[in-house]
């Protein structure tokens, strides 16, 4: 599998990095020693891998990623487990999602099993940078950007695949902690038909208008309408979104314009598992107050990688402000939070098989 695309070269760095102080861990500030770099083009397909020091690329400004936007990306993390190992969580479906992103915006594909691989080389190389706290871990973040240096507006015959490292710590540095959120009415970031079920960077500059409105006025996030009746609830920015109600969870089903999360597959697996009906459906905002005003809608959160699960405290839809869980962390939340970190950082048995150890 390794010399599918060549053999991976690797140059180590000359001046390895000092480690960052893992008690004040910034997410996504500190880039570890090396990174994988490949390349594509027509004639040869992917070729020439490599794991070379962490740095600066070096690119036309006519690059297509610069004004046409052809760019996905990944996110993933490595933990380093009591036992000594290192895993990782399901890697496989972040290469086949990146595969299902690349496919929409006319990018070329990536072996899944080469990819992983390659990354399970780069982080032997930086094992080091895999922090050791409680609650830290790596965050990976695989990427791929058209490279063929030309304004003509259609797609790239270049492109470069890339993989760096940050060590990153709890997403939570107090703990576990619920957030407000409101539902957006005046922005959409995806319809039907669009890109919304990639994982791209376009989708995320189509959200930071709305984002920073958001905080600017106390809000850690917006929960997203579907771009076209205005009414259904999608995600909020980097989560998917889970509702108690009564005694079913319902999360909202996927269409096209919601990301696939593999957080959001796991919690409805895991769900699943515990004998808790879970629906995947449309379900509109007014259903989320009307059910609030009845006393049923009582928790709410966000799965993704970076936070694992994101108690909601406060919803606020129009003029009405639902508060769950009384404010605090939902029952559900704590439990599906302790499940999934357990599984990830190998101290509870992981029945499902979706921690691989790598190290
Ligand atoms: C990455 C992402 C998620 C969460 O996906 P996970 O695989 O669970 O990390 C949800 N929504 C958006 C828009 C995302 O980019």
């Amino acid at each position: 599998m390794d010399a599918m695309y060549g053999e991976i070269k690797i140059e180590r760095t000359l001046t390895p990095k000092q480690k960052p102080n893992e008690d004040k861990l910034v997410f996504g500030h500190e880039f570890t020693d090396h990174m994988f770099e490949m390349d594509w083009n027509k004639e040869q397909g992917w070729h020439d891998p490599r794991i070379v020091p962490y740095g600066p690329l070096t690119l036309s400004p006519a690059c297509n990623c610069f004004h046409y936007g052809q760019e996905t990306f990944e996110g993933l993390k490595a933990y380093r487990c009591e036992d000594g190992s290192i895993r990782l969580f399901r890697p496989e479906e972040n290469f086949k999602r990146l595969n299902n992103s690349n496919d929409r915006l006319s990018m070329p594909q990536i072996d899944v099993d080469f990819a992983v691989n390659a990354l399970k080389k780069l982080i032997e190389i930086d094992a080091d940078w895999v922090p050791h706290k409680k609650d830290t871990s790596l965050y990976i973040r695989p990427f791929m950007i058209g490279t063929e240096p030309s304004l003509g507006a259609h797609t790239s015959n270049q492109y470069k695949f890339l993989i760096i490292l940050s060590p990153v710590g709890a997403y939570y540095a107090t703990g576990l902690s619920p957030v407000k959120i409101y539902v957006e009415d005046q922005y959409v970031r995806a319809v039907r038909g669009g890109t919304g079920f990639a994982k791209c960077g376009g989708n995320y500059a189509a959200s930071m208008k709305a984002q920073d409105i958001a905080e600017a006025e106390g809000f850690s996030q917006v929960l997203w309408l579907d771009g076209v009746e205005r009414k259904y609830i999608e995600e909020v920015g980097a989560m998917n979104v889970f509702f108690v109600l009564g005694d079913e969870v319902v999360t909202p089903a996927l269409q096209g314009s919601i990301l696939p999360g593999i957080t959001r597959k796991s919690v409805i697996e895991l769900l699943r598992s515990w004998g808790v009906k879970v629906t995947e459906r449309r379900i509109s905002a007014e259903e989320l107050v009307e059910a609030y005003k009845e006393g049923k809608f009582t928790e709410m959160f966000g799965s993704g990688t970076a936070a694992v699960i994101s108690p909601v405290g406060l919803l606020r839809y129009e003029g009405t402000d639902m508060v769950l869980s009384g404010g605090k962390i939902g029952e559900l939340s704590q439990k599906l939070y302790d499940s999934l970190t357990g599984i990830q950082w190998g101290r509870v048995e992981d029945p499902f098989g979706w921690s691989v150890k790598i190290l």
